[in-house]
């Protein structure tokens, strides 16, 4: 395999990104002007905003909320609710949907947006607060057609009934499709919840066919056991394989022969964190988990996990990227190196943005689909999407990684173009 030109001494996501774009920007010899307007997000909003808490004291917080490109449709990216949020963690996170979206075809540019706040030290007064404050400053910044948010770390559909409900008072009438990952009463569609699980599962079981293996009886570890995380466990232990091991950021549990999710989602459903969890298996630190050894390691909790320092001692046969930037250019580096394959974040966890994509079809034309429907579109724009980039990888002598960023610059560079992409 070709060595990736994705340049070394990168280590923050923003700088992963811009090194990421900028090595496929060189072998796609994109032109300059293109290259200038692609490293740079079109529009990026920062604001501070006051929070009323329960005590009667005013808080202030800052939020971000960054369009990164919007030249194949209306933006499109989660809203982060995490103390480490901050302006060039957005960016990143909102150039990555841009790709994301391109990888898998869907007429929506990227965004991301977040506060810098940890939601778990507030009550839910002041959340809903908080939330509603910050939709108050979005509200013309977003909309059905510009911008539409959806849950990321730290949020979930509560939050994003907020932000609807936020946006609707302000227009005067209810406008489901200003958000995905709302509650099914409101316009929510059936699988959002689970479809960033679900497609990290079916790509999983299309590298395992293409290694020749299958899932039967494959060994899993999970680095974070939220959103993400549980509901893949959950599908690729529902088609045969074995989770090991699981974490949230206070640690994790491990069992060779397999854990009861259900017991340790019943313990994290009570307020538990894994650190504390007896019955389930033997306790272990998150960066024993990432040196387990296992078929699949699954990160699905925050940017950087596998990097410089640890990728050495990663014994995982293959990594999918559950997370967005769970690997830095230098933990990529390391890990080719090793000849350790990685499904890269913008095409392993895009299950999420294409049921995100299929709730905003339904509110626009406000009929809904049932599961049956869901699941064939996913699964069908998820393969669809795995084999394109493998065949290009494959053609390209590159990792996965590269060949899912070539298509997608290519891809949003040709609609960027006057003609559109046509000569
Ligand atoms: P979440 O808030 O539901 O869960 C995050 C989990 O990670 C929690 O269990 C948390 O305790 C754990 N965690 C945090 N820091 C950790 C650390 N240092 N070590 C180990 N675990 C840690 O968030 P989520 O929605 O599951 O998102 C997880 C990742 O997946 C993020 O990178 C997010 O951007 C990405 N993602 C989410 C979606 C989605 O639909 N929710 C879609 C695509 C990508």
């Amino acid at each position: 395999m070709a060595q990736d030109p994705i340049l070394p001494g990168h280590s923050s996501a923003y700088e992963t990104a811009l090194a990421q774009f900028d090595s496929v920007a060189e072998q796609l010899g994109l032109e300059d002007g293109l290259r200038r307007l692609l490293r740079l997000a079109e529009r990026e909003l920062v604001v501070h905003f006051p929070v009323l808490m329960d005590d009667g004291a005013l808080h202030s917080f800052t939020g971000y909320r960054i369009q990164h490109n919007n030249a194949r449709g209306p933006t499109k990216g989660g809203i982060r609710f995490h103390t480490g949020v901050n302006l060039d963690e957005i960016r990143a996170l909102a150039m990555w949907m841009t790709w994301k979206c391109a990888v898998l075809n869907l007429p929506y540019g990227g965004a991301k947006g977040g506060v810098t706040v940890d939601p778990r030290l507030l009550s839910l007064k002041e959340l809903e607060r908080l939330t509603r404050r910050f939709a108050t400053e979005l509200c013309s910044f977003i909309g059905p057609q510009t911008d539409i948010p959806a849950p990321d770390v730290g949020t979930n559909d509560r939050t994003m009934a907020w932000i609807m409900d936020t946006y609707s008072r302000n227009k005067g009438y209810a406008v489901p499709a200003v958000v995905t990952g709302k509650p099914v009463g409101i316009g929510g569609t059936i699988g959002r919840r689970e479809a960033t699980g679900e497609g990290v599962a079916i790509i999983t079981r299309e590298a395992m066919k293409r290694a020749g293996r299958s899932l039967e009886g494959a060994t899993v570890v999970i680095q974070g056991f939220g959103n993400v995380g549980i509901y893949a466990a959950n599908f690729l232990t529902q088609a045969g394989a074995q989770t090991i091991a699981v974490s949230d950021s206070s640690g994790g549990v491990f069992n060779s022969k397999g854990l009861d999710l259900d017991l340790i989602l019943h313990f994290k459903q009570e307020g538990g964190r894994l650190c504390d969890m007896v019955g389930a298996g033997d306790r272990i630190t998150n960066s024993e988990l990432l040196e387990l050894p296992c078929d699949v390691l699954v990160p699905a909790a925050l940017e950087g996990a596998i990097n410089a320092e640890n990728a050495a001692s990663v014994q995982a046969g293959m990594i999918v990227e559950g997370a967005n930037g769970p690997t830095t250019a230098e933990g990529d580096a390391a890990l080719a190196s090793r000849g350790i394959p990685v499904v890269p974040d913008i095409l392993a966890n895009a299950g999420g943005v294409v049921v995100s994509y299929f709730e905003w079809v339904q509110d626009l034309q406000g009929l809904f689909w049932d599961r049956e429907s869901i699941q064939r579109g996913l699964e069908f724009r998820m393969t669809t999407a795995y084999d394109q980039v493998r065949q290009l990888a494959q053609n390209q002598k590159t990792s996965l990684r590269l060949a899912a960023h070539r298509l997608a610059v290519q891809r949003v560079a040709n609609a960027m173009r006057p003609s559109g992409g046509h000569a």
